[in-house]
Parts: structure tokens; sequence; C-alpha cells
């Protein structure tokens, strides 16, 4: 009963003192049993490097930490605990050989034999002093898991002292607690608000190059942030977009790449290894014709003649790198064969259009038919004056040149070169009955 008040009195003595360091249990069946972390303060950095293991090609990864996890004693307190029987303890640490851990062990195991009480202070603080004094040979040499471990910890122990402190931004030059603030991987350290605010306005505006450290020095260098600090500065939904305006930029400077024809997707597109105009849009799989960028059309077929209007225009209007952009992106063989047929167009449009006029019905283009002004659509058979667009009646269709005081007075046979005199004449003929 004596040594389980006495165990129980150690024990919130000693959470008083470790706090957060100290953690216990006290088992139904009685006897206490915990642990209490030690920290290791470290002034210097620490190096700690990958054990090189015979199947590991890798040269080992070395990796400098400014602060190493605790060195825990575990302890379990028997029934006859403080007066009749010792502590059982043991040291954990994952980053100490086992002979300087079994060392450790047994110095502060030693203790009770010495006095005969209570002795988990002591033998903390015992531990203490040993780690700080203990031999240690760097860079220490540790297995991966542990590297890993150790580099997990320190990011966390850096991050809550960062988070503890006063920092003043360099962008408002405000003091903000550390968990206010970030600090980029250049080490700059700018409020949260700031920063967000400023990546965001960058990002918003298309201006993705530069979002970068603000500070002159990292400017000069191109310092980028990361992506994983951009995320956690602006969130996920402005670093997707973000992401994709550097994919999109990056593309753009490569003309092998084309873009989706569809408004709302505009998704980077792969030209296929086959078929030369046929390209896949990476975003919603659409297939279109990298020439015309009309939906798929089929190798052997024509492209839409607009749009190849459109790559003919832009390639005469185009300055020299422009044009030299463009023969890559169409290919030299393929560029000419798009302007030819665009001159040829159009020059057949030019032909068209002063030789024939759209029916205001069906908008087909009509070639003169009489070799007079009143048109009949080859098409949908609309009757119609070729100089005005007015719809003529079957039965009255020339009425519509006898109305004095209209534009088309007496106008029947205007526009018509003098070898067409003779046609005209006996389509007058035939017209006037
Ligand atoms: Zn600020
Ligand atoms: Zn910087
Ligand atoms: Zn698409
Ligand atoms: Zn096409
Ligand atoms: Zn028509
Ligand atoms: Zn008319």
């Amino acid at each position: 009963m004596e040594n389980e008040t006495e165990q129980k009195d150690e024990m919130t003595a000693l959470e008083a003192i470790y706090q957060d360091d100290f953690e216990c249990i006290h088992a139904p069946s009685g006897g206490y049993s915990g642990r209490i972390a030690v920290h290791v303060h470290s002034t210097d950095t620490a190096a700690v490097v990958e054990k090189t293991t015979p199947d590991n090609a890798q040269p080992p990864k070395a990796r400098h930490v400014e602060n190493l996890p605790p060195v825990t004693v575990m302890f379990a307190l028997p029934s006859g605990y403080p007066r009749a029987a010792p502590p059982r303890l043991s040291v954990m640490c994952s980053w100490l050989t086992r002979e300087q851990r079994l060392e450790l062990e047994r110095r502060i195991g030693a203790l009770w034999d010495e006095e005969q009480d209570v002795v988990l202070f002591r033998c903390v603080d015992l531990l203490q002093n040993m780690v700080h004094e203990l031999p240690l040979v760097f860079p220490l040499e540790v297995s991966v898991d542990v590297m890993r471990a150790v580099v997990t910890y320190d990011c966390a122990a850096r991050q809550e002292q960062f988070d503890s402190t006063q920092h003043t931004c360099e962008i408002c030059f405000e003091e903000k607690r550390g968990y206010l603030c970030y600090r980029l991987s250049c080490g700059h350290v700018y409020c949260r608000d700031c920063l967000r605010d400023y990546f965001a306005l960058l990002i918003t505006e298309g201006s993705v190059s530069n979002v970068r450290c603000p500070d002159a020095r990292c400017v000069k260098a191109g310092f980028r942030v990361s992506e994983d600090d951009l995320s956690s500065i602006v969130g996920a939904e402005l670093h997707k977009r973000y992401r994709e305006l550097v994919v999109k930029q990056a593309l753009e400077a490569d003309p092998s790449i084309a873009w989706c024809p569809r408004q709302q997707c505009q998704g980077p597109a792969i030209k296929d290894a086959t078929y030369e105009k046929l390209a896949i849009c990476q975003k919603c799989s659409l297939a279109f014709c990298y020439y015309c960028r009309k939906t798929w059309h089929g190798a052997g077929e024509y492209c839409a003649i607009d749009n190849l209007q459109r790559v003919a225009r832009d390639y005469e209007a185009a300055d020299a790198v422009t044009k030299k952009r463009m023969e890559i992106q169409y290919g030299h063989k393929n560029l000419a064969q798009i302007l030819a047929d665009a001159i040829a167009e159009r020059e057949s449009a030019r032909w068209l259009s002063d030789n024939t006029t759209g029916c205001p019905t069906c908008q087909s283009s009509i070639e003169k038919a009489f070799g007079c002004n009143h048109m009949q659509c080859s098409v949908c058979d609309t009757h119609f004056c070729y100089l005005c667009g007015a719809y003529l009646s079957v039965q009255n269709a020339l009425g519509h040149f006898n109305l004095p005081g209209t534009r088309c007075y007496q106008r029947l046979f205007e526009n018509l070169g003098a070898d067409e005199d003779e046609l005209a004449a006996a389509a007058a003929r035939e017209a006037w009955g």
C-alpha cells in the first residue's frame, strides 16, 4: 500500500515536470507503466546518412537536420517498487546504436541499486546528461526507415519553432506570429495573407512565370515556388489553375501541340503518329483535325475550307518568326498546300461573287441563268431579283422591273457585257413573248 502511494506521488510529480513528454497508464491489476521523452538539444546541425546495403546501388542519401527525435525511457513499476524492487527500464532511440542504448540502460538502471527509492526523475536527468556527452559519430549512419523518421521529426520540430516565434513579413512589414506566416524554401518569410493575395493575383492574370518569391535576389536567381508551397498558400483550386496555365504556356511554346477546339475544353492535344492531321484532346478525348480544327473527318477527306482560309490569312499576315513557327506547326509541304488551296478557293469565291448572287431563301450561290437580272435558284426554285434580292412572283416575275420609281425599274438587262447583247436580246424576246 505504501509502495502504491509512493508510485502515485511520483507519477503526479513527473507529469508536472515533463508535461506532454510524460505518459503513463495504471494497469487494473496495479502498477504503473509509461514513457518519458528526453529531448536532445543539438546546437549544431547533425548530418544523417542512409546506411548502404549490398542490394542498394544508389549512393547513400545524406541530410542535415537541426532536431533529432527524442530518446525515450520506457518504464514499468512492479508492486515492490520503490522500496523492494527496481523499476524495469528500457531506452528506445532509433538513431543510437544498440551498444549505446544498452550502455544508457545499464547506467540509469544502476541508480536504483544505489538508492532503493523513487528514482525515475534522477534516471531521466542522468540520461539527459549522458545523451549530450555521448561520443556520437557524425554523420549518423541509419537505415532508410529511420532516416525518414528523423527527417519527418526535424520538419515538424522546425515548423513548431517557426510557428511560435515572431516574423516580419517582407511584403507588409508587419510583425506576425509564425503560424500566420509562411517560409518559402528559399528562406524568405511572408505573412500568409500577403503571399496568397500576391500569388492569386498573378495566377488570375495568367502571369504564372512570375509566381515566385518576390524578394529581388530570388527574382534575379529565378527561384521558383515549389508546388507544395504554392498549393498550401493559394489552395487547391487556384493551384490547379496555375498548373493548367503552366502546362498551356509550355505547350504553346511547342508548335507540335494543338488545342482542343471545344470552347469549354481547350485542352492540349497530341498529334497522332499514324494520321498526320489527327489530334486527340488529352482532356476530353475529342478527335479532331489538326489543320482545320473540325471534328475528325477522316484522313482522306478535305479540310473545312473556312478554317484553312484563316490559317492562310494568319500566315500571310505573320512576321518572319511566326511564319517559321507555322511552318514547323503545319509542315512545309502541308502549309504550301493549304496556301494553294486557300488562294484557289479565294479566287473561285471572287468569281462566284462577281458572277453569282445568293438565293434569298437558301443562300445558294446562283449563276445568272437568263443573262438578265431575273434569277431562279437551281436548288429551291425561288425567283428573285439579282440587283436587289427581292422575291419575284412566278406569274409576273418581270413586273418587278416595270414599276416606275423603283430601284430596279427598266434594269432587267443591266450589267451585261457587249458580247452578251445577242443573248440578252433573245432572252428579252422570250420574256416579253
Ligand atoms: Zn504581410
Ligand atoms: Zn526568396
Ligand atoms: Zn477537349
Ligand atoms: Zn481538316
Ligand atoms: Zn434557293
Ligand atoms: Zn430588284
